[in-house]
């Protein structure tokens, strides 16, 4: 028995091992199908506190790991593909493992949506991000492409200006999902030039490990042509990673967990951290501040039952 299963292993779910390790509650952290989150799929991360030259994302969340390691907690490589949440003690199990737990710390993170094409995994961090509040420091002067219609593209594509020579912004369609709002500030921006009925077919270059351009197709006339981009930002939306738990914790329509307050969810006992529930912010520092408050909360709630 178990007092308390981490779901996940990204900056939530390690900080929330930190914080439980040190509370002697030997936490188990189960690591996923992404170890290390979304931080592992980056390069360098400049803007989390403590780190002046900035560190890089894997190292970050190793480092993470370790001192977590250090305090007690351990890990378990695999994913949760069940839980019994209904009565206490929780139920799940893990690849083919069912393990008992007294409360459960979600912390199993957002995934970026991709557009699913081969060359743009493969240059995920050389050019290809999901996240320009990391990466658009690095392509200061250089040619920028967003694509996506809805808020977050229209976010993205306004701070990228900030740094670009340009900023292309390429949506499927010509009317859009953000709101009204986020739209016209885009609109009023000179430096964003809109592509739309547009779809990209390619990204370049995987040869040379970096990306030069993309190819791109206009909908309305069926023609493929090339541009030239150095920077590639994929903002079409992020998908919650809790099918799991559907159906036994509340969650929003697009799957997020409902927040019932501080980190606590709609079961008593499971508690919530990082961006399985936070669509907002989704900031590796945002997540390693959820995850402490996990962790408090289920020191209070074991002690308040009597563990
Ligand atoms: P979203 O609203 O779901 O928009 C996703 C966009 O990506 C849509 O325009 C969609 O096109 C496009 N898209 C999806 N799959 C695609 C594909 N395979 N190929 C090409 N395009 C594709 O997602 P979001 O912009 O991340 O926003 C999510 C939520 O967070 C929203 O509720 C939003 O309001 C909120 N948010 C708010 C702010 C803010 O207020 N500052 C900032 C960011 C996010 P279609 O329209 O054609 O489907």
């Amino acid at each position: 028995m178990r007092n308390v299963v981490i779901i996940g292993s990204g900056c939530a779910g390690n900080t929330a091992a930190i914080y439980a390790a040190r509370a002697n509650l030997q936490p188990l952290v189960v690591t996923g199908h992404e170890p290390g989150g979304q931080l592992s799929l980056t390069t360098l991360v400049e803007n989390y506190p403590g780190f002046p030259r900035g560190i890089d994302g894997p190292d970050l969340v190793e480092n993470m790991k370790r001192q977590a390691i250090h305090f007690g907690a351990e890990y378990l490589d695999g994913t949760l593909l069940e839980a019994d949440l209904s009565k206490r003690p929780f139920r799940i199990r893990v690849e083919e493992e069912w393990i008992e737990t007294r409360t459960l710390i979600i912390a199993s993170g957002a995934s970026a949506r991709w557009l699913g094409l081969p060359a743009e995994q493969r240059l995920v961090g050389h050019g290809v991000s999901s996240c320009a509040t990391c990466d658009g420091f690095f392509y200061r002067d250089k040619k920028i492409m967003v694509v996506g219609g809805g808020d977050s593209a229209m976010e993205e594509a306004i701070f990228l200006t900030r740094f670009g020579s340009e900023v292309a912004l390429v949506h499927r369609r010509e009317t859009f999902r953000a709101s009204k709002i986020m739209l016209d500030r885009a609109r009023a921006n000179p430096k964003i030039h809109w592509l739309l009925n547009t779809v990209v077919a390619d990204v370049h270059d995987v040869e040379q490990g970096i990306v030069t351009g993309v190819t791109l197709c206009d909908l309305q006339t069926g023609k493929s042509y090339r541009r030239d981009v150095d920077g590639f930002f994929v903002a079409i939306g992020h998908v919650p990673n809790t099918k799991p738990f559907l159906g036994k914790i509340e969650l929003d329509p697009d799957g997020y967990i409902v927040s019932k307050g501080g980190a606590r969810t709609s079961v008593t006992g499971v508690f919530h951290a990082g961006d399985v529930q936070d669509r907002v912010y989704r900031q590796a520092v945002t997540a390693a501040g959820a995850g402490c408050m996990a962790a408090m909360e289920v020191e209070r709630f074991l002690e308040s039952e009597g563990h």
